[in-house]
């Protein structure tokens, strides 16, 4: 078996994404993010880098994951996909793929911000700012829209939440906030105490 990412040419935008290092990290960084928050999940605890099977957290370790795993399920447990007004979330089922995906924008985000100086990351380019630049870029990454039966279906049986729940993450990083001005109040707020991040 090899360990190896592949992006489907489909997914990928125009070239002109790939000048902008704040589309490239939003959009791509975080695809190969969230595999790799894969690989220093619970799942990816039981196996170490050879890929044999082999609990590698220590006891600690896993307290710490557990205990921020199991507030970002909080925080979806129960969400109303848009226009689905009777059947919710299940935090438990899709708890797996959030916290990979949550990590996916930190470890994109921190990547980005390596790489640019907080100068470049408030320069405007059509109007946006390269931090803003970089969290719309993950958002249309995770665009779509169902059918209202295949969003029940989903709910009750794909470990995959609705698109909306993936993009909404990103409520969880200061640099999001900081990006877009946030306030309390407003739709995407979440009180500094409440954010988590997982590593
Ligand atoms: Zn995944």
């Amino acid at each position: 078996m090899l360990n190896q990412l592949t992006v489907e040419g489909a997914s990928l935008a125009a070239p002109s994404a790939f000048e902008d290092p704040a589309v490239l990290l939003g959009r791509y960084g975080s695809i190969i993010g969230h595999e790799l928050g894969h690989a220093l999940d619970s799942r990816g605890s039981q196996r170490d880098e050879l890929g044999r099977v082999r609990d590698w957290w220590s006891a600690d370790d896993r307290a710490a994951f557990e205990e921020r795993a199991a507030r970002v399920v909080a925080d979806v447990d129960g969400c109303h996909p848009r226009g689905i007004e009777d059947a919710v979330v299940d935090g438990r089922l899709v708890g797996f793929e959030v916290v990979a995906e949550l990590v996916s924008y930190q470890i994109a985000w921190d990547t980005y911000a390596s790489m640019t100086t907080a100068d470049e990351r408030a320069t405007p380019v059509d109007g946006f700012t390269g931090a803003q630049r970089f969290f719309l870029a993950k958002t249309y990454g995770r665009r779509g829209i169902d059918r209202p039966e295949t969003a029940r279906a989903r709910l009750h049986g794909d470990v995959h939440p609705p698109f909306e729940v993936f993009a909404n993450l990103a409520r969880h990083l200061d640099a999001f906030h900081e990006a877009f001005a946030t306030r309390p109040g407003d739709g995407m707020w979440l009180d500094p105490e409440d954010r988590v991040r997982v590593y």
